[in-house]
């Protein structure tokens, strides 16, 4: 695959056709409006971006790529729910937010086969760079418990593919959702090869994430948490990002930087209380690029994001730095 010019890797824009389909009911945050708003906001953009970003099909996903990070029993918990949810057509609840539907095991499913394909093209320099709009999201699904409106943690799945399949060692994880990802830090808190790094307004949903959370055993010193209080400007916030990334690029030498992007980070998300605009998501994205160590891959997921509209101009500004266009 070649951008329009014919020079460099175009970058991918993926999402599967399974993960709107994911029916939590409309008066949940998490809503099937969501991918609509951001598959309207990226399509549109698609031509002005003249072949730099392309839509890229998902692959498959294989039992043993969940078995990577998740219990035979958490899987088998969510497919008894799904098949619950589909006999009696109704929603199930895993927990209090979270609930499933007929169709919710492929998204979820689907969605992590869109981010492993992603993050194999990249790998594979046939992609520059991706993002891939997931649902449900991921990052607060630990190993064995779904929660937070999440079944399967897609980043902590490709993380472990990347190492499972192209022998990459080194996976940062850099999560700026506006809540903390409790799943990614817990499945590798003692992991000395993946690198856990979130912002998130606190105190907040989940709880967790203090400044003293920093690993153990093998991990210790590979979670660094910054909490942020709520209302902090954006030019605070990314100042903080930028000093705290630096660290963290400072004592940890990636292969492959997954992002957890979350757009409830911006203003007016209903889930949250943090000041971001599209430009300072552009901005982030473009210094993670930028500093990013030579020939690792970057790859962004959609986590939170309440406000369509807004979570579709938030996606729309990280693709176009994804491009490297303004
Ligand atoms: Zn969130």
């Amino acid at each position: 695959m070649t951008g329009s010019d014919g020079n460099f890797p175009p970058v991918g824009f993926l999402i599967h056709s399974d993960a709107s389909l994911h029916d939590t009911g409309w008066g949940h945050p998490e809503h099937q409006g969501r991918l609509r708003a951001v598959a309207s906001s990226v399509g549109q953009d698609l031509l002005a971006l003249d072949g730099r970003v392309i839509q890229v099909e998902p692959g498959n996903i294989e039992e043993e790529d969940l078995l990577r990070v998740h219990t035979g029993v958490h899987l088998t918990k969510i497919r008894d729910a799904v098949a619950l949810a589909t006999r009696e057509s109704r929603l199930v609840s895993l927990d209090p937010d979270t609930v499933v539907s007929t169709n919710s095991w492929k998204a979820a499913c689907g969605s992590s086969a869109a981010l492993i394909k992603a993050v194999k093209l990249v790998h594979d320099k046939e992609l520059s760079t991706a993002f891939v709009a997931t649902r449900p999201p991921g990052h607060h699904a630990t190993a064995d418990r779904s929660m937070g409106f999440c079944l399967i943690n897609h980043v902590a799945v490709a993380a472990r593919w990347l190492q499972a399949n192209r022998k990459v060692q080194k996976v940062l994880i850099i999560d700026w959702d506006v809540h903390h990802g409790n799943g990614t830090q817990d499945i590798f808190y003692a992991d000395g090869s993946v690198y856990y790094f979130s912002l998130h307004q606190w105190p907040h949903f989940p709880g967790s994430g203090a400044a003293d959370e920093i690993g153990e055993g093998e991990g210790l010193g590979m979670t660094k948490n910054v909490p942020v209080e709520a209302r902090t400007s954006s030019v605070t916030y990314c100042d903080l990002f930028l000093e705290n990334f630096d660290q963290v690029l400072q004592s940890f030498d990636p292969d492959f930087i997954l992002i957890s992007a979350g757009f409830d980070v911006m203003e007016g998300d209903p889930l949250g209380d943090l000041c971001l605009e599209p430009k300072d998501l552009h901005f982030l994205t473009t210094e993670v690029i930028r500093c990013a160590p030579r020939g690792c891959g970057v790859v962004a997921a959609l986590e939170g994001g309440y406000n369509p509209k807004r979570t579709g101009l938030g996606v729309k500004a990280v693709l176009r730095a994804l491009a490297e266009v303004s």
